[in-house]
C-alpha cells in the first residue's frame, strides 16, 4: 500500500451514467468506495483508489463521471473524465450489454488508439445481449457481468491481469542498465534541501530497484566518495549522483568511470531522454527575449534557493541569454498561450506517472517548443555532457550529432 499512484497501473473504468461503474468499482474492490445509485449521475469528479490486483501488483482504479452527463457542470465532469482515460493505462469501457453502442461511446474509444489493454466490460447481462456490441467488443476483449455485480467479477480480474501486462509501463530507474552481481555506487548529498530524516523518492527508488535486480550498492556523501572509490576492489557498472554534485563527483572518480545522475534516470523513466537531448541542443539558438516556461508537477515544499524558481532560471540567465523571461506553472497552460514560449524546462516529473509526462511532450511537440528538463540542464551546466549520457548509447549518439569539440554547433 505504500506504492506511490503514480507508480501504479492505472485502471479507469468510463462509460455513459449509470452503466454500472461504480458498482463495478466497488465489487472490485469488495467495499464501497463509490457511492451506488439507480439516479443517474451519481459519481460527480473521479474517484482514484489504491487496491492490489494479484499477478498485477499494486494499482490505482479510477470511477470517472458518466461520458453523457449534461449541463455547464457536466461538461466540465467529462473534460475530467477524458483527461483520466488520456492518461490511464487500462482504459476500461463499462456498458450495458442489452442496449447499442451510442457515438458518445465509440468517440471515447476512438480517443484511445494506442492503447494496447483497453477492455470492454458488459454489464447487466442478465438482461440480454445487444449482437452488434456483443461482436464489437469481443474484437477488443470483453468480460461479462450480471447487474448487481456477482457473476463475472472473478474473469474480470483475470482480463485485467493479462490485459495489464500488455499496457505501456514504466521502467524501473535502472532497466536495462546493469545485471545480476554488479555493483554501483549511489551519490546522494545530504544538504539542507534533504528532508530531514530520509531521502528522496528517486534515490529510494533507485535503492529498491538495485535489491530487485540482484545487485548491490553502496550509498554515500559526495564527501565521502573519493576515500571509499579508493578502497575498492570491484569497478562499480555505474555511479549515479545527484545532478547538483555532478561537477564534484565527475572529479572524485577516473574519467572511464560510467556516471549519470538520478535526474537523467527518471527523465527517461518518466519521459523521453532522446527529447530532452534535442531540448539541449535547442539551448544554442535561444533568442535574446527568449520566454521559458518552468514546469513543475506538484506543490512540492520551496527551499530558499529552490531549483526552479531560483537556481535555474540564474544559471539560464548567466549561461544561454541574460534577458530570458521565466514562467512557472504546475500544468500545461491553454494551447493558445504555448505558443508565446521558446522553451519549457521540465521537473524530474517523480511524483506523476509517465503517461502525464509523454502527455505534455506530445502537446508541446505538436507546437514545436524544445523541452528539456532539469537533470539535462543541470548537466549541461556542469559540463558533463555528453559523459553522463553515456550509458545510454541512442542518446548518446543524438547528443554527438552536430556537437563540436567546443560545445553544441
Ligand atoms: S520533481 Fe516535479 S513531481 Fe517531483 S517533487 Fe519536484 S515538482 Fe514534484
Amino acid at each position: 500500500m505504500n506504492t506511490p499512484l503514480a507508480e501504479r497501473p492505472k485502471i479507469v473504468l468510463f462509460g455513459l451514467r449509470n452503466a454500472g461503474k461504480s458498482s463495478l468499482m466497488n465489487a472490485l474492490m469488495a467495499l464501497d468506495v463509490s457511492i451506488v445509485s439507480p439516479t443517474p449521475g451519481t459519481t460527480t469528479d473521479p474517484v482514484t483508489r489504491p487496491f492490489e490486483l494479484g499477478a498485477l501488483g499494486p494499482v490505482a482504479i479510477t470511477d470517472t463521471a458518466g461520458l453523457d452527463d449534461i449541463g455547464d457542470l457536466g461538461a466540465l465532469r467529462v473534460e475530467k473524465s477524458l483527461e483520466r482515460l488520456r492518461l490511464s493505462d487500462i482504459p476500461v469501457l463499462v456498458t450495458r450489454a442489452d442496449t447499442p453502442l451510442t457515438d458518445i461511446e465509440r468517440l471515447a474509444v476512438g480517443r484511445l488508439q494506442g492503447k494496447p489493454a483497453l477492455m470492454v466490460v458488459l454489464t447487466h447481462c442478465d438482461s440480454g445481449y445487444n449482437q452488434e456490441k456483443y461482436d464489437w467488443a469481443r474484437a477488443i476483449g470483453l468480460v461479462a457481468v450480471e447487474s448487481p455485480v456477482r457473476k463475472g467479477i472473478e474473469e474480470m480480474r483475470r482480463l485485467l491481469e493479462k490485459k495489464g501486462a500488455k499496457a505501456d509501463r514504466e521502467d524501473s530507474p535502472l532497466e536495462g542498465l546493469v545485471s545480476e552481481g554488479d555493483f554501483l555506487i549511489l551519490v546522494t548529498p545530504i544538504d539542507l534541501a534533504a528532508p530531514k530524516g530520509r531521502l528522496i523518492l528517486p534515490q529510494v527508488e533507485t535503492i529498491r530497484d538495485t535489491l530487485d535486480k540482484d545487485c548491490a550498492c553502496l550509498v554515500v556523501k559526495e564527501r565521502e566518495l573519493f576515500s571509499f572509490y579508493q578502497v575498492l576492489n570491484k569497478r562499480p557498472r555505474l555511479v549515479v549522483c545527484d545532478s547538483q554534485a555532478f561537477a564534484k563527483v565527475a572529479a572524485d572518480i577516473p574519467a572511464d568511470q560510467p556516471l549519470t545522475s538520478f535526474s537523467i534516470l527518471f527523465g527517461r523513466k518518466k519521459g523521453d531522454l532522446a527529447v530532452y537531448v534535442r531540448g539541449v541542443k535547442a539551448l544554442a539558438t535561444m533568442p535574446a527575449d527568449a520566454k521559458v516556461l518552468v514546469l513543475e508537477s506538484c506543490a512540492h515544499h520551496q527551499q530558499a534557493d529552490d531549483i526552479g524558481t531560483v537556481k535555474i532560471p540564474r544559471l539560464f540567465r548567466q549561461l544561454v541569454q541574460p534577458r530570458a523571461e521565466f514562467h512557472h506553472a504546475r500544468q500545461l497552460p491553454p494551447e493558445e498561450e504555448l505558443a508565446k514560449f521558446s522553451m519549457v524546462i521540465n521537473c524530474a516529473g517523480c511524483m506523476v506517472s509517465r503517461n502525464a509526462v509523454l502527455d505534455r511532450l506530445e502537446v508541446l511537440d505538436r507546437w514545436n517548443i524544445p523541452v528539456l528538463n532539469y537533470g539535462l540542464f543541470l548537466a549541461w551546466v556542469n559540463g558533463l555532457l555528453p559523459r553522463a549520457l553515456e550509458p545510454f548509447p541512442e542518446e548518446y549518439a543524438l547528443y554527438l550529432q552536430g556537437t563540436t569539440e567546443e560545445g553544441i554547433s
